[in-house]
């Protein structure tokens, strides 16, 4: 599929009649009117003589326009087309062809919406409110903060300057070369040319921040910034990017494109980080963190934002789409960095198993008929706002792991340095890395990708023992309540089976068509996804998948993770039954694997809400059981021996017992440890504080919401303040939820997080409907004052709504609201709350039978 040309009849592409190759710009912020005043001069290439130019421009105020060609002096009158977001600048006389330069001055409001150049605050340590400007520019805001050409094929060099007050910390994308005083105690900070790069790179930040000393990484300092106060924050987010950086230099084997790399951490962010070159900007809690008091998720948060934004100094910044629909190569890939650099960074995190999780979260989406494909036409700018989404990322970067699996790790990377190499400084399409991966390996990589990227959904592989000899291999599309569809992909299948039964060596098989028929290699069992990186589901015959269960013990942590994922997929597709499950998992006793066990409490959790009374004591009875010689044999506290994922594993088990096993020594354990914690943070081991917070949340009442929300409003590191607010969405007591509902407005919650505690809070298993009367209620309240991009986020939480009434209310009201950022979004989480209403109406009875029988 190729982009919208320049030249086609797009509204939303601009003429190439006259393109930028360098801006010279200066930006004067004033904090504390919230508006900036800026000038630019952009050296042009007209390639036909032309008395107009147009260019993208939004909420600006254009106050001169001016060429100068060959020593002449051409004024222009600018008119602003506030819908196309455009300026067109009508000439005097026209320019000739060849290089113009144009002068433009322009002002503009720094705006609180956290996109283009806009205000951020924070109150420091004494409790004084602090102002900052900075800057989102991707998709297509930086037109909001200068007149450009603001398409990211449309690649330049920039040259900034930011005239500031002189107390105040000033970056951008490259190193500072110059200062001079600009009256009134403002200074003009000039930094060095950036490479020539796309206008949604482009980042100023300045304010009231503290950088780290620079760290050199083979020639290119590496500093930490923050809002001051902060300092003591950054040392974890340093040693990460200094690995990172050194990662990524040898991994694509091309020098870092940037002079300098500066991460920075802003109070309110609208994304989770941005990949500015040379400028990285950040949600607070994914760079600075106390490792002494952070979960490993926490801290394996961090590292994972940092990997991903430092690949895309090489994968997106040096490389860049031609167009939007590229958008998700660019996510995608940045995402499978990102678990490659983490993974090397702590192997012990078992990275690639945690994925899983991930990887779960894009198959629940992509079962659903609602889905789309990867990569879809993309005409407007705002068609790319929807590509966002866990899609792009989750199931991109599980497709790009299948295929890098399936060709060799090693051939994989040969392929992508040659494409970087051969594509640095330019735009490309996705087809050309299929291109470069198919020159290197000799597969037929653009076949296989394409059928994963331009059709939506995923395949179930259906897996028996043939008439005579040999494995039947099928496949049809996997979906929630339907199995109908004649879609196909070319499915790179691995075969194989370990201990008694084989000796692991992986059988790749490419399933194209609907079904093939594969030698058996005498496997009395076999796993049809040996390694768990496919991203397909497999059902087997049941005398294989008893031959699969029987050898647990020979599954490596992620293949048993995927038997499990894919049991409980079979449940919510309505192929087997809530029962069936829970005497699966009950196999499991043995298990101690973190990612498996969440795999299983997840499921569980989901069971809970199904069944009351008795059927929900005798549930909880068998989850105690179940968790019971796990439990045992890790012992109650942190061990000093104990890895990082064995230690929340730990903190998983305690929760599960205390609020899905019923379990009273469970809940008196977590109230004590929320005493400690809350009396002094340090104290209690991180990875068993958070459980507690959970457990005491869920069954506390208005004194114990009291103290969490006072914690939460005093809390000084984000993680602190990331798990107190998120402990207010549990509540099972109505007033307490109530207060929590109240709180997202009341301006304690930033902006930037309120969304995502109220989808918490619409999750909530007792409150739920609650919620959802507060959200309706207030819509209007939210729509204007949430980033735009986060309202579907906030809605995703009605996934797990239950009660057939209350679904349809959501359903008819979200059909009178539309969100225009997340249309596509919207309709997948109402279908897949029929899912879950589904569910429970199939479920409910018969597992309440069964289990009170
Ligand atoms: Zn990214």
């Amino acid at each position: 599929m190729s982009s919208p040309e320049p030249s086609s009849d797009n509204p939303h592409r601009l003429p190439r009649t006259v393109v930028p190759r360098r801006y010279d710009l200066t930006l004067e912020p004033d904090l504390d009117a919230a508006t900036f005043a800026g000038s630019e001069v952009v050296v042009v290439d007209v390639a036909e003589p032309t008395a107009t130019v147009v260019l993208n421009a939004v909420d600006l105020e254009i106050d001169e326009a001016t060429a100068d060609v060959g020593g002449e002096h051409i004024v222009a009158t600018a008119a602003l087309d506030a819908e196309a977001e455009r300026a067109t600048l009508t000439f005097e006389r026209p320019l000739p062809a060849g290089e113009a330069v144009l002068h433009l001055r322009f002002r503009g409001v720094l705006n609180d919406k956290l996109v283009g150049f806009y205000r951020s605050t924070f109150t420091d340590d004494a409790g004084v409110e602090r102002v900052l400007a900075t800057t989102q520019m991707e998709a297509t805001d930086a037109r909001r903060a200068f007149p450009c050409w603001d398409e990211p094929d449309a690649k330049a060099v920039f040259g900034v300057t930011l005239v500031v007050p002189d107390d105040l910390l000033a970056v951008s994308n490259a190193g500072e070369i110059g200062r001079e005083p600009a009256g009134d105690g403002r200074v003009a900070v000039r930094f060095a040319d950036t490479m020539p790069m796309s206008t949604y790179l482009v980042a100023f930040v300045v304010g009231p921040l503290a950088a780290t000393d620079p760290v050199d990484v083979d020639g290119k300092p590496l500093r930490v910034i923050g809002p001051v106060g902060k300092e003591h924050l950054a040392d974890f987010a340093l040693e990460v990017g200094e690995f990172a950086l050194r990662f990524f230099t040898d991994w694509f084997g091309i020098v870092y494109p940037g002079d300098k790399l500066d991460l920075v951490a802003i109070p309110d962010f609208a994304f989770g980080a941005m990949e500015n070159l040379g400028c990285v900007t950040f949600r607070e809690r994914y760079l600075l963190v106390d490792p002494a008091t952070a979960t490993q998720a926490e801290l394996q948060a961090v590292v994972d934002v940092i990997a991903h934004e430092i690949a895309h100094m090489w994968f997106g910044d040096l490389v860049t789409m031609k167009w939007w629909n590229g958008i998700w190569l660019n996510e995608a890939f940045a995402t499978f960095m990102e678990m490659t650099c983490t993974d090397a960074f702590r192997p012990e995190w078992s990275r690639w198993v945690d994925f899983g999780l991930s990887r779960s979260a894009a198959f629940d989406t992509d079962a659903l008929g609602s889905t789309r494909p990867i990569e879809y036409p993309v005409v407007s700018p705002a068609d790319a706002d929807g590509m966002f989404d866990v899609l792009t990322y989750e199931k991109g970067a599980s497709v790009v792991r299948m295929l890098e699996q399936y060709l060799g790790a090693d051939r994989f990377r040969e392929g992508i340095r040659g494409y970087m190499a051969r594509h640095q400084y330019g735009n490309t399409e996705t087809s050309d890395l299929w291109d470069a991966l198919e020159a290197e390996t000799g597969e037929p990589v653009r076949r296989i990708a394409e059928s994963w990227i331009f059709q939506g959904g995923f395949p179930g592989i259906e897996v028996e023992r043939a008439d005579g000899d040999g494995l039947r291999l099928s496949q049809r599309r996997f979906r929630y309540g339907h199995a109908d569809g004649d879609e196909q992909w070319s499915v790179p299948l691995v075969l194989g089976s370990r201990g008694d039964g084989g000796d692991g060596t992986p059988v790749p098989v490419l399933l194209e068509g609907a079904s093939t028929t594969v030698a058996d290699a005498g496997w009395p069992w076999v796993n049809a996804n040996l390694g768990a990186h496919g991203f397909y589901r497999v059902r087997y015959a049941p005398d294989l998948l008893d031959g699969l269960l029987a050898h647990l013990g020979d599954l490596t942590p992620l293949e048993r993770y995927t038997l499990v994922d894919d049991a409980w997929a079979s449940v919510l597709a309505g192929d087997t039954e809530a029962s069936g499950f829970l005497a699966m998992v009950e196999r499991c006793a043995d298990e101690r694997d973190l990612s498996v066990w969440e795999r299983i409490t997840g499921g569980l959790t989901i069971l809970d809400r199904l069944v009351d009374g008795d059927a929900r004591d005798a549930l909880h009875g068998r989850v105690a059981a179940l968790v019971g010689p796990a439990r045992a044999e890790l012992g109650a506290d942190a061990h000093a021996g104990d890895d990082d994922r064995t230690r929340t594993l730990r903190g998983v088990l305690l929760q599960t017992a205390a609020l899905l096993g019923d379990d009273g020594a469970a809940r008196e354990r977590a109230a004590e440890l929320l005493d400690r914690f809350l009396a002094h943070p340090p104290s209690v081991d991180p990875s068993l504080a958070s459980p507690a917070l959970a457990v005491c949340a869920t069954l506390g009442d208005l004194a114990t919401h009291e103290r969490l929300a006072d914690a939460f409003r005093s809390a000084v590191n984000p993680q602190d303040r990331q798990r107190l607010q998120l402990s207010l969405t549990r509540f099972r007591d109505a007033e307490a939820l109530q207060r929590t509902l109240d709180l997202t407005l009341s301006g304690d919650v930033r902006t930037q997080d309120a969304p995502y505690l109220l989808g918490e809070t619409l999750a909530n298993r007792d409150n739920g409907e609650r919620a959802w009367r507060f959200v309706a209620a207030h819509w209007d309240d939210i729509e204007g004052r949430f980033p735009a991009n986060s309202l579907a986020r906030l809605v995703g939480g009605i996934r797990s709504v239950r009660d057939r009434r209350l679904a349809d209310e959501i359903a008819a009201f979200l059909a009178e609201h539309p969100i225009p950022q997340g249309d596509k979004q919207v309709r997948q989480h109402v279908e897949r709350m029929g899912v879950t209403v589904a569910l429970a109406e199939r479920e409910a009875g018969r597992l309440t039978r069964a289990l009170v029988s």
